[in-house]
């Protein structure tokens, strides 16, 4: 089964993840278990109607916290949620080939890998040498973050600045560009909360 059309417009998308999102933070998900037949359904194959770029926290798994099922969301998942040449193939495979409609990039508050970018950046942490240069994709971010603003503000600035650099990233090449201009594809960033389960979309 090959679709080249979206299975939804980036509005419908957008609006699906926030109410899945509204209704796990009410208690309310809808999936506890996947039925057998939905199974057999999808083994013809996969139209997700949105693409996740989100970390490899264990406490933010996409599916769970937009109360999506198998087949509704492609994730890429990697700590910061960076971008990398591997990423960002990734991201086109799920653009040209799914033909998901949006795309998010989905930080979260209190990351580790932003804490520890933040130590690199501002502390001269030295960091393991694989973590490093998975950090050294977050950096740039932390160029652009207002003086005077400490502690867990702090931390909270640069979440939210990774996402907008990561999206930038994305903006920034040329298939982005094109598929924006196009007017089918949306690109958003979010920001979700530790304690309150509550997927916040940045403007
Ligand atoms: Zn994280």
């Amino acid at each position: 089964m090959r679709h080249d059309s979206p299975p939804c417009t980036a509005a419908e998308a957008l609006t699906r993840l926030k109410a899945g999102n509204e209704r796990f933070v009410r208690g309310e998900a809808r999936f506890p278990t996947v039925q057998k037949e939905i199974l057999a359904e999808l083994a013809k194959g996969q139209r997700p109607y949105a693409t996740i770029l989100g970390c490899s926290d264990s406490r933010v798994p996409p599916e769970l916290i937009f109360d999506s099922s198998f087949g509704e969301l492609f994730i890429i998942r990697v700590a910061g949620n960076v971008v990398s040449p591997e990423i960002m193939g990734t991201l086109q495979y799920a653009g040209v080939y799914l033909h998901t409609p949006l795309f998010v990039v989905l930080g979260h508050e209190c990351c580790g890998a932003i804490t520890a970018a933040l130590a690199v950046h501002e502390e001269d942490a030295v960091m393991p040498s694989r973590i490093g240069l998975l950090l050294d994709n977050v950096l740039p971010a932390l160029d652009t973050l207002p003086a005077g603003v400490a502690g867990d503000q702090r931390l909270h600035a640069a979440v939210e600045q990774n996402v907008r650099w990561s999206m930038h990233q994305i903006l920034a090449t040329p298939e982005g560009q094109a598929r924006l201009a196009e007017g089918q594809v949306t690109i958003v960033g979010a920001v979700y909360e530790l304690e309150t389960g509550r997927v916040r979309f940045l403007d």
